[in-house]
């Protein structure tokens, strides 16, 4: 008996496994399949990225399709229109011996018309990004009133994109009898919300780092040139639009200049070292509490008394000469119980410094790739989007609204909507547009 055989997995799923050459089921792998092949469970499990997922809910949900019946009885959510078809593509080799199992991806950027008839051809599995989900459900292109299986995939990533009512839109037109499985690899407080909200008492399951103390803080590098540490921050920074974060420099002139940079590209950012007065301090320190600072660069020094909560990220941009001064550092995010991420920016020269930093603080650090020009455009698209939808109508507006009607006669609402997400997006996409790529490490994996 194989390893996969022994969770329980059909013989269509175990050759198809063979067919990809997987040999031991994944620590994700191995605790959630049993789990969700025995019972009827609601399910979170916290995971990094790279470490199997998709097949963890992946081979479950095959299992528990009734093929028989083209009823479209799983949906799966994910962030990014790559994700959705990567997802959709390790589906679709998982049940290539399944004869009658459809899984249809729904995204955005494509026809929506040819994604209504592959779903009219019955589709017993969606894998879907939730904007374009909830904008075929209102068009009644798509049944999702029956499913019995729904998975968040990548939760925290949908989350930070601004998609949290999207989910509790769709969510709310499915059955409650449903099992719902929630994959992330960091447990944010939207995400526990989530979890709360719509679960109904979900087993847990955690891989990985998490056990060494009460630590919520999950640690990264991102290996880059070094002329390349500046915009390396700058794109950490614009995939995560909401960041509230701490960022390390050495000096306090390497402190100041990154401060300054940061500004002058229109981020909100202020710096805080010893050469400043206590009282522009305090002014810097009144504005990062009241949020009006999301990038707070700092000295070591400086920084000591900060006890703000809720920050999440704390930035290296760079590593400290003590490796205690690393575990302060860290310190300042994750805090009262809420999760949080380290980053650390290196040069490859410096790799070896996160061996001594993962000893000293008992938790492995993750290799990430700094993201692409590419991805981060479609990040801030999805975010700018969210942000015209969530915001309030100012009554101000009235006044001016025939001057502006005149203005903006003959223009359709498909154009205005196009010119409005591009009055903002332009500047990303020209500062991206033909960026190189960051990473000078040969060892990093990609980015799912
Ligand atoms: P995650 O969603 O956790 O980031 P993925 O599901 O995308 O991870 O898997 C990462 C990679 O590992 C994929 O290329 C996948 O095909 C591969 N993989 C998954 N499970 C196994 C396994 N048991 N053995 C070998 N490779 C695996
Ligand atoms: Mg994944």
């Amino acid at each position: 008996m194989t390893k996969f055989e022994a969770l329980g997995l059909q013989k269509s799923l175990l050759d198809a496994v063979a067919d990809l050459g997987f040999e031991t089921p994944s620590e994700v792998q191995e605790k959630a399949i049993p789990i969700l092949l025995e019972s009827e469970t609601d399910l979170v499990a916290l995971a990094q990225t790279g470490t199997g997922k998709t097949a963890a809910f992946g081979f479950p949900l095959i299992q528990k399709i009734d093929s028989n019946s083209r009823t479209t009885q799983g949906l799966i959510l994910s962030p990014t229109r790559e994700l959705c078809l990567q997802i959709t593509k390790e589906m679709q080799a998982y049940s290539k011996y399944e004869r009658n199992i459809n899984v249809v991806a729904i995204y955005g950027g494509a026809s929506i018309t040819d994604q209504a008839r592959q779903i009219k051809r019955g589709a017993q599995i969606i894998v879907a990004t939730p904007g374009r989900m909830k904008d075929m459900i209102s068009r009644r292109l798509v049944d999702i009133s029956k499913i019995d299986y729904c998975i968040l995939d990548e939760a925290d990533e949908m989350l930070n994109m601004g998609f949290m009512e999207d989910i509790k839109d769709i969510l709310s037109g499915t059955p409650n009898d449903k099992s719902t499985w929630l994959f992330s690899a960091t447990m944010p407080k939207e995400v526990s919300i989530i979890a709360k909200k719509f679960m109904n008492s979900p087993q847990e399951i955690t891989v990985g780092a998490k056990n060494s103390g009460a630590s919520t803080v999950q640690h990264e590098y991102y290996v880059v040139g070094g002329r390349d540490r500046y915009p390396a921050l700058k794109r950490l920074a614009d995939t995560n639009p909401d960041i509230f974060s701490v960022i390390f420099c050495r000096t306090k002139r390497d402190t100041q200049k990154v401060a300054e940079n940061l500004i002058e590209d229109g981020y909100n950012a202020g710096a805080l070292h010893g050469d400043l007065s206590q009282n522009q301090r305090d002014l810097v320190m009144n504005s990062f509490r009241k949020r009006q600072i999301q990038m707070l660069v700092a000295t070591d020094v400086a920084a000591r008394g900060i006890d703000v909560d809720d920050i999440t990220h704390v930035i290296n941009y760079q590593l400290p000469d003590e490796i205690e001064t690393y575990t302060h550092r860290s310190g300042r995010t994750g805090r009262a119980g809420k999760s949080g991420i380290s980053m650390v920016i290196i040069t490859r020269s410096e790799q070896r410094k996160i061996k001594a930093i993962e000893n000293k603080i008992n938790q492995k650090f993750i290799a990430k790739q700094i993201p692409t020009g590419m991805e981060i455009c479609e990040i801030q698209l999805y975010h700018l989007a969210n942000k015209i939808k969530d915001t309030k109508i100012n009554a101000d507006v009235e006044n001016y609204l025939p001057a502006i009607n005149d203005v903006l006669q003959g223009i359709d609402r498909e154009e205005l909507i196009k010119k409005i997400v591009s009055v903002e997006f332009t500047r990303f996409s020209n500062y991206y547009n033909k960026s190189k790529d960051l990473n000078s490490s040969d060892s990093g994996r990609d980015r799912d």
